[in-house]
């Protein structure tokens, strides 16, 4: 069966989307840390960061370095955070956080934005996003 996030980047469920090529997709988290909050998601299913091949692992890192780098320009924050943790989704994701305190780190405070906050900030940073 699809995990929850092969059905986002197939579109069966929607997205905030961020950024997109061949093998990764971007979207803003729908339970954010803080405004910003993003996941880049390789598009073939692997459960466990750690179990891709080295190559599809420096794929996604420099991919993530892309996007985190548009958040930041969109985002004031004191920096992107990067956190994978995986324990609620079995498919593989980088979480970028924009952080202003430890707290934003921490998964136990929730930012709570409208759908048109959500779709602003997703096409702010889709603005900002330079893949090349
Ligand atoms: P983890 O697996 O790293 O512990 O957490 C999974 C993350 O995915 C959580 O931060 C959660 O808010 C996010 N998430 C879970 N389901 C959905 C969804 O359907 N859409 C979006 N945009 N995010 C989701």
């Amino acid at each position: 069966m699809s995990t929850i996030f092969t059905k986002i980047i197939e579109g069966e469920i929607p997205s905030y989307k961020v950024a997109e090529n061949d093998a990764f997709y971007a979207f803003l988290d729908i339970n954010p840390n803080a405004k910003g909050h993003t996941l880049v998601v390789p598009k073939k299913e692997e459960n466990k960061i750690f179990d891709l091949d080295e190559k599809s692992y420096l794929n996604l890192m420099q991919f993530s370095y892309r996007v985190a780098k548009a958040i930041e320009k969109t985002v004031p924050c004191e920096r992107i955070g990067m956190t994978v943790i995986g324990l609620e989704v079995p498919h593989v994701h980088v979480h970028l956080i924009p952080l202003h305190t430890m707290d934003d780190a921490t998964f136990s405070k929730k930012e709570k934005l409208s759908t048109e906050e959500f779709q602003t900030i997703a096409n702010e940073i889709a603005k900002n996003l330079c893949l090349t």
